[in-house]
C-alpha cells in the first residue's frame, strides 16, 4: 500500500521527514538515528503532494515517488525557503525530474535574490555537474511568491512570510480543512519584525516545524548573527502563538543523537508536545476545520 493510498483512506494530512539536518549532510554513525540528510519535508493531503525544501532528503523522496507511482505521472507543489545549499542540493538528484514529460513540478519561492530557474541552471552548470537541465524531461513551472496568502486549488491556502536569515528565508503556513502545518526554518530570533512574522505564521497551528540548530548557550556564546535559532525560542513561539505541537528541525551538524535526545528531554520540561524531527518520521494531522487567525 502506498503512503498516498493510506492518506486518502484516513482523510488526514500526513507529514513525512526526509531530511532534518541543517547546513550540510552528516552521514556519520552517531547522527543516523535522527538522520544526516538536509532539509526536505513531504506533506500529503488527499491526492495532493506538497514538499518543503530540496536538501539531500529530496533524493530519497524522489525514489519513493518513483516506486509508488509505478510509471503514472507525479505532480507536486514544491516550496523552496531559500537557496542555501542545504535547501537545494537534492534537486539535481531527484529522479522524477528526469523520468517523464508527464511529471509536473510546480516550484514556489521568492525570486528576490535570484530566480529558482537560474539557481537550478547554475548549480548544474559545467564543471559542477555532469548533465544540465535539458536532461530533465518533467514539466517545471516556477511561481514567484512574496509575503501573503495564496490559495492552491480549493483545498489549501499557503501563507508565506520572511524570516530573519542571511540573504533571506521564507516561512510557510499550509492551511487546509484537515489542519494547519507551519514550516519555519532558518530563522534567528531577536528582530521585532521577524519575531512577529514567525508568531503570526504559527498562530493556532497544529504543528510548527522550527529551526532548532543551536543550543541556547551556543547561540548566546558564539552564534549570534548566524541566522539560526534554538529550542528555547521554539518553546517561546508555541507558547505565545498557541501552536499545538513543536517539531525541532534543522539540527546542527555537530549535534549527535545523544545530544538531540537531551534537548528533547529538556524542552519537555517547558512544553510537553515537543519532538525532534527524525528522518523517516511520519505524523498525521486531522482537524475538523482549519485554524483561522
Ligand atoms: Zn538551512
Ligand atoms: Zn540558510
Amino acid at each position: 500500500m502506498t503512503i498516498l493510498a493510506k492518506s486518502v483512506r484516513m482523510g488526514l494530512m500526513r507529514v513525512k521527514f526526509w531530511g532534518v539536518r541543517g547546513s550540510t549532510p552528516t552521514p556519520q554513525p552517531e547522527n543516523l538515528r535522527y538522520g544526516g540528510n538536509t532539509s526536505c519535508v513531504e506533506v500529503r493531503l488527499k491526492d495532493a503532494l506538497y514538499v518543503f525544501d530540496c536538501g539531500t532528503g529530496f533524493r530519497p523522496l524522489g525514489q519513493q515517488l518513483e516506486h509508488e507511482s509505478k510509471g503514472n505521472p507525479v505532480l507536486a507543489h514544491i516550496f523552496v525557503s531559500h537557496f542555501h545549499w542545504d535547501h537545494i542540493q537534492g534537486i539535481p538528484f531527484f529522479g522524477p525530474l528526469y523520468d517523464s514529460a508527464e511529471n509536473r513540478f510546480i516550484f514556489h519561492c521568492s525570486s528576490r535574490t535570484r530566480s529558482l530557474k537560474r539557481v537550478m541552471e547554475e548549480q548544474m552548470a559545467s564543471p559542477y555537474f555532469p548533465v544540465d537541465m535539458s536532461e530533465m524531461k518533467a514539466r517545471r513551472d516556477f511561481y514567484d511568491i512574496e509575503e501573503g496568502r495564496v490559495p492552491l486549488g480549493d483545498e489549501v491556502t499557503i501563507e508565506a512570510m520572511w524570516l530573519n536569515h542571511p540573504q533571506g528565508c521564507m516561512g510557510f503556513r499550509l492551511e487546509s480543512k484537515h489542519g494547519v502545518l507551519v514550516y519555519a526554518t532558518d530563522n534567528e530570533p531577536g528582530d521585532p519584525i521577524f519575531d512577529k512574522n514567525v508568531r503570526k505564521l504559527a498562530a493556532g497551528a497544529d504543528v510548527l516545524i522550527y529551526d532548532a540548530q543551536y543550543l541556547p548557550e551556543e547561540y548566546e556564546a558564539r552564534k549570534r548573527g548566524w541566522g539560526h535559532s534554538h529550542w528555547r525560542e521554539g518553546i517561546n513561539i508555541v507558547m505565545e502563538s498557541g501552536a499545538k505541537e513543536l517539531i525541532l528541525f534543522h539540527h546542527d551538524p555537530d549535534h549527535d543523537d545523544t545530544l538531540i535526545d537531551k534537548v528533547v528531554r529538556e524542552a519537555r520540561n517547558y512544553y510537553p508536545r515537543v519532538r525532534a524531527a527524525a528522518e523517516g518520521m511520519e505524523i498525521g494531522i486531522e482537524q475538523a476545520a482549519a485554524q483561522a487567525h
